[in-house]
């Protein structure tokens, strides 16, 4: 059909879409990039999750050696971006933080939420 569009009447026949083995090629490139970008989400949700479940010690120590971090990464244990909102692990690269002490996050709400949550004065 794609070879012959004008020979038949593939409408009438019913035949579907013709597909060349571009047409072809560019699909299945579509999916993998569709599969692609579905798998970075889920490791930028992991990562997130875990991010959130450290404790300030150990989110502290990811923040201030980059290095560390790096090494960790080799392993496949460490995070592929230590910039995250102290509270719900959202990535803050590209983004203005909001920040107290050395804390940083992606909104007043986790801020206030990590702030009421700590020991001591307000
Ligand atoms: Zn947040």
């Amino acid at each position: 059909m794609a070879d012959h569009p004008a020979q038949y009447d593939y409408r009438q026949a019913k035949v579907p879409e013709p597909l060349t083995p571009e047409m072809e090629a560019q699909r299945r490139e579509k999916q993998r990039a569709q599969r692609a970008q579905r798998k970075q989400q889920a490791q930028e949700q992991e990562e997130k999750r875990r991010f959130a479940a450290l404790s300030d010690r150990e989110k502290r120590a990811l923040a201030a050696e980059r290095r560390l971090a790096g090494q960790l990464l080799d392993t496949g244990a460490a995070l592929t971006n230590p910039r995250r909102c102290w509270q719900c692990g959202e990535s803050l690269l590209g983004q203005i933080p909001f920040c107290y002490l050395d804390f940083s996050f992606c909104s007043t709400g986790c801020l206030q939420t990590h702030r009421r949550g700590r020991p001591g004065p307000p």
